[in-house]
């Protein structure tokens, strides 16, 4: 049903530029796929922009968690954001006010969402939920926020904890609880509110309960990830039992492995970008410290960057050898 409801909000938001710029995508794509040489005709259809960098909690796998990003850490400006949009708003169907930080910790991440909107764009946020205070709770509903995906890896405190370092699981739960609360009393249907779990060797045990919770507090739908590991190949006790949840597999010569076959083909790069708050395009959310960066909007353009032969060339190596990108190795997509 969720699904059904998103996608209705999805479609509201296309536009015939919208569509026609997708199946331009779609096309070059399935062609560059056949040739082994990327050719791109449309303009990017979904965006990533971080808001900040910053973040309250200090999960043991993401680097603003530990503190150990070697780009600069800041919130975007206001110019940039709308510069951002302004240029892209035409062509985009999703836009994820995310990419590593807090996003509810930049003091004007709900302005930037009801922009987005009012350009209609279609958009989504993901948080830890430390932050759903009454005040914030009003303001998501006046934004038109469309998806509000929160984090919450655990149904007891200690477990919570465990990996989300510094958080404070009631306080997740009073914030969820009040947000479907005031969004009841509006007889809003939006944000549709996703619960992502990201199963773990630490957490799996408590997938049952995790669901009953859920169905409780009438949570719209509920994700079960599978979690990154960073230094997967000697095992971590981050990767969960059940198989069916994790990324990787013991191998014959007792080193963990990619469960996954890797192909040499990755629709995101012919989707859309990922933009870092000071405004450096980086090719996908894997690339959490910008290594790949493609280019800069202070100072270029989306459409100059989403072409430039840096891009392409990153596009021609995925098609050729997709294994010799060290991010798009631990990656599943
Ligand atoms: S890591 Fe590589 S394969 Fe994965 S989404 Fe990014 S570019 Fe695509």
């Amino acid at each position: 049903m969720n699904k059904l409801i998103t996608a209705y909000s999805y479609w509201r938001f296309l536009s015939c530029k919208k569509i026609y710029n997708l199946i331009l995508l779609s096309l070059s794509y399935q062609l560059s796929r056949v040739t082994k040489t990327p050719i791109i005709w449309g303009k990017p259809t979904t965006l990533s922009i971080e808001p900040t960098t910053s973040c309250n909690l200090r999960c043991p796998e993401c680097p603003s968690g530990l503190r150990s990003f070697t780009r600069p850490t800041g919130m975007i400006k206001e110019d940039l954001f709308k510069k951002i949009i302004d240029e892209n708003g035409d062509y985009l169907t999703y836009l994820h006010l995310y990419f590593q930080g807090e996003p509810y910790l930049h003091p004007k991440f709900l302005d930037f969402v009801t922009y987005a909107n009012q350009r209609k764009v279609f958009t989504a946020t993901s948080t830890n939920a430390h932050y759903l205070t009454l005040e914030n709770v009003e303001k998501t509903l006046d934004s038109g926020l469309r998806q509000l995906i929160v984090s919450m890896d655990g149904i007891t405190q200690e477990i919570y904890q465990d990996y989300r370092i510094g958080g404070d699981l009631s306080k997740v739960q009073k914030g969820l609880e009040l947000l479907i609360q005031k969004r009841t009393e509006r007889k809003q249907i939006y944000p549709r509110i996703i619960l992502q779990f990201l199963v773990t060797g630490k957490n799996e045990h408590q997938l049952s309960e995790l669901k009953s919770w859920a169905n409780a507090m009438r949570i719209d739908e509920l994700q079960l990830k599978s979690a990154q590991i960073y230094d997967f190949e000697n095992g971590s006790e981050l990767i969960p039992k059940d198989q069916k949840y994790s990324r990787y597999i013991m191998g014959n010569n007792g080193k963990w492995k990619i469960k996954k076959k890797l192909e040499n083909k990755c629709w995101r790069m012919w989707q859309g970008s990922v933009i870092t708050w000071d405004g450096r395009v980086v090719p996908c959310c894997f690339d959490k410290d910008g290594e790949h960066t493609m280019g800069q909007l202070t100072y270029n353009t989306m459409p100059e960057v989403w072409k430039n032969p840096k891009y392409q060339h990153f596009r021609k190596s995925l098609l050729q050898d997709r294994k010799q990108i060290e991010i798009c190795k631990n990656c599943t997509a």
